[in-house]
């Protein structure tokens, strides 16, 4: 084929792709997030924090539970603010609504939506949001205290939002807040908030016992603020749950069995983001045979949505390990892997000490993790 009638075939290719493509209707097709479940519990994708235009979001509620359907989620919760209510002049003011027009697709879908709202009020105590409500008209009251008081009486979950706004001098924790934690009307905290981790509010939680949340608080179209398209996700709180129910995911939270999925990480206590690496990870080899200082090679396999990143923490007296390395999502990897001089001959069941950077226990405190390898050293 001539120089001339490559470009030409290219050039033909190109044009006609691109035509294809420009009419395509969008599919509307669900991408599943991809985390395992725990020897007890469901992994469930929720989002407890999200807008319409019943406040001061700019979609119908209809929209919020395609896009999380679509985005993989199970559960969402719709919190329009109680107080601010900017296009009222647009829309009824009536505060059920938006929940219940959000609710009536999230059925047909099989998406948990759950009924919220936002109590939206200046520091102390800022923004917070009560969950499993069943009425959001009895929240709009004149005192803050009466507006807690009404969510909980009907069952409410509360959490408090973005703990960093309203106030503008960073996150404090003021007496009111530890009255409501005393008087076990809060139960959760925002450690992330969009795409901010609040670092002060992940040690809060794990010192008073709070149920760590992470949530979008979005307010455009999904796809205006998240490149959903390329990779990019809504942050999100794992929820470890006995059943795909809304009764489920609300004991869940009470019992603060969450953790945060918030960009290239994740977030939460040991006891869960344990066994979710240990799940997450397949080493894929038969028992690897070790000889003298050669290179061997063994197969890690990552079946989850998030590239793990992992140091080494110790060397080993018997076998040499990398320092750092990727497993990436849903890929298998090769892990080099050779042995030492003078080691004796037999097989052995090792352990790799390594941290997985991206997965924090605490706010500085990455997991640490042991990976399981049986090795047949043999002699030379
Ligand atoms: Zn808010
Ligand atoms: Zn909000």
């Amino acid at each position: 084929m001539t120089n001339m009638s490559l470009f030409a075939l290219l050039l033909a290719t190109t044009t006609a792709g691109m035509t294809a493509s420009a009419h395509e209707p969008v599919l509307r097709a669900r991408t599943p997030i991809q985390f395992p479940d725990l020897p007890e519990y469901l992994t469930l994708k929720c989002d407890f924090h999200t807008h319409t235009v019943f406040s001061d979001g700019l979609v119908w509620p209809t929209v919020r539970s395609e896009e999380a359907w679509r985005e993989g989620l199970d559960a969402i919760a719709i919190t329009d603010h109680i107080e601010h209510q900017p296009h009222k002049a647009d829309v009824t003011t009536n505060r059920n609504r938006s929940y219940e027009i959000a609710s009536g697709l999230g059925s047909e879908l099989d998406l948990i939506v759950i009924h919220g709202s936002e109590i939206t009020r200046q520091m102390p105590p800022g923004h917070l949001n009560a969950i499993f409500i069943t009425n959001s008209e009895a929240l709009s009251v004149p005192e803050w205290k009466d507006a807690v008081a009404a969510a909980h009486v009907q069952g409410a979950f509360i959490f408090w939002n973005h703990p960093n706004y309203p106030g503008g001098r960073g996150e404090i924790w003021y007496p009111e807040h530890t009255e409501l934690v005393e008087r076990g009307l809060l139960r959760g905290i925002e450690v992330v908030n969009g795409r901010t981790y609040y670092p002060q509010a992940h040690r809060w939680a794990i010192e008073k016992h709070l149920t760590l949340m992470s949530n979008s608080d979005i307010h455009n179209a999904l796809n205006l603020d998240y490149h959903v398209h390329d990779g990019d996700h809504r942050p999100v709180t794992l929820v470890f749950a006995r059943a795909r129910t809304a009764e489920a995911i609300h004991e869940a939270l009470l019992d603060r069995r969450t953790a945060v999925y918030s960009g290239d990480r994740l977030i939460g206590d040991q006891t869960f983001l344990a066994p979710l690496f240990a799940r997450s990870i397949h080493i894929v080899n038969p028992p690897v045979q070790i000889e003298g200082q050669e290179p061997h090679y063994v197969q890690v396999h990552n079946e989850s949505d998030l590239d793990y990143l992992l140091e080494r923490t110790e060397e080993l007296a018997t076998l040499q390990i990398p320092a750092k390395m990727t497993l990436p999502a849903h890929k298998t990897v090769l892990l080099e892997i050779k042995g030492r001089t003078g080691q004796s001959a037999g097989e052995q069941i090792l352990s790799l000490p390594y941290r997985v950077t991206n997965l924090l226990v605490g706010p500085d405190e990455p997991l640490q993790t042991r990976l399981p390898l049986k090795v047949q050293f043999r002699s030379r």
